[in-house]
């Protein structure tokens, strides 16, 4: 498969699936009769572009509107070279002012490893999709179009739904649903070992954030790092076991051997889902934080 090769998802809607070796995010394109929305820039303007050549080669519109999930540099680094309306919700906006402001050149970024501030594994794919020179150029573009809780952007016969999730202090991410192919690009709302920052969250606030996701009576559900999209069954069983992390979470009142042996009691098995640790580790520094710890 050439890298910049489109796949068609449902009718409308396009993606180029995620590529693991650099941390590059799927994108997706939602192309309506004669405009476009992308989603998500990329993790650099060579991945920004590789899509744009796809969106050429399947004669499609070029983008009118650039919607990003959420600041993470992997999703945004492509930003400058496409020529369209950035949307993104204000959280999103917010976080892009401060990430534009930093140094993303071996020194700074060796550094910010070092004080934990980034990760080993993530410094190393940006390492490899750009050199130090490019990254010293890199520029960032701040929304044109900002949402508080969400918006409908109407692409002549097809909708795109941006959702914001979670309060006004919480909220990490958004997601677009477009109702007419019941499809969802959800970006890193699912978090897993593929996120591209170390995040916590209360057990409570991800379970409400799940629930958000799953009202939206969608049947295909992009995840940003995963190479096939979830059909509306393998979500809702995903979603049981995140779930049941989360509540034996609570029940270990943070503490991890007590959660473990409540999992192992509640799910009646020897060993443990795939993702268990992830997802522990996520709500137990979230419940830490929340005590103020
Ligand atoms: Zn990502």
């Amino acid at each position: 498969m050439i890298a910049s090769e489109l796949d068609l998802l449902t009718p409308h809607v396009y993606w180029l699936p995620p590529k693991k070796e650099t941390c590059r995010p799927a994108l997706g394109a939602i192309s309506g009769q004669q405009s476009l929305l992308m989603v998500d820039a990329g993790n650099s303007p060579v991945h920004a572009s590789a899509f744009l050549e796809g969106l050429h080669r399947c004669i499609l519109p070029v983008p009118s509107y650039l919607f990003l999930t959420h600041w993470r540099w992997d999703h945004v680094f492509g930003s400058s070279i496409v020529e369209a309306l950035l949307v993104a919700s204000n959280h999103t906006g917010d976080h892009l002012r401060e990430t534009a402001r930093l140094d993303w050149r071996d020194k700074a970024l060796d550094q910010r490893v070092e004080d934990n501030l980034e990760m080993d594994f993530y410094r190393n794919c940006l390492k490899a999709e750009m050199s130090n020179v490019e990254r010293g150029r890199i520029k960032l573009r701040l929304p044109d179009i900002a949402f508080s809780q969400s918006m409908d952007i109407v692409l002549e016969n097809i909708t795109c739904r941006l959702i914001a999730l979670g309060d006004e202090q919480t909220a990490e991410a958004s997601f677009l649903y477009v109702p007419e192919d019941a499809v969802v690009f959800l970006g890193e709302s699912l978090g897993g070992s593929l996120s591209s920052a170390r995040h916590f969250t209360t057990p409570e606030r991800f379970t409400r954030m799940l629930d958000k996701i799953l009202e939206v009576p969608a049947e295909l559900f992009v995840d940003s790092h995963r190479s096939k999209p979830l059909s509306r069954i393998d979500l809702e069983k995903e979603v049981a076991v995140i779930k049941e992390i989360a509540k034996a979470a609570r029940a270990g009142q943070g503490n991890r051997t007590a959660a473990v042996s409540q999992l192992k009691q509640n799910l009646g098995a020897s060993s443990l889902p795939q993702n268990t640790d992830f997802y522990l580790d996520v709500f137990l520094g979230g419940m830490r934080q929340a005590a103020g710890e």
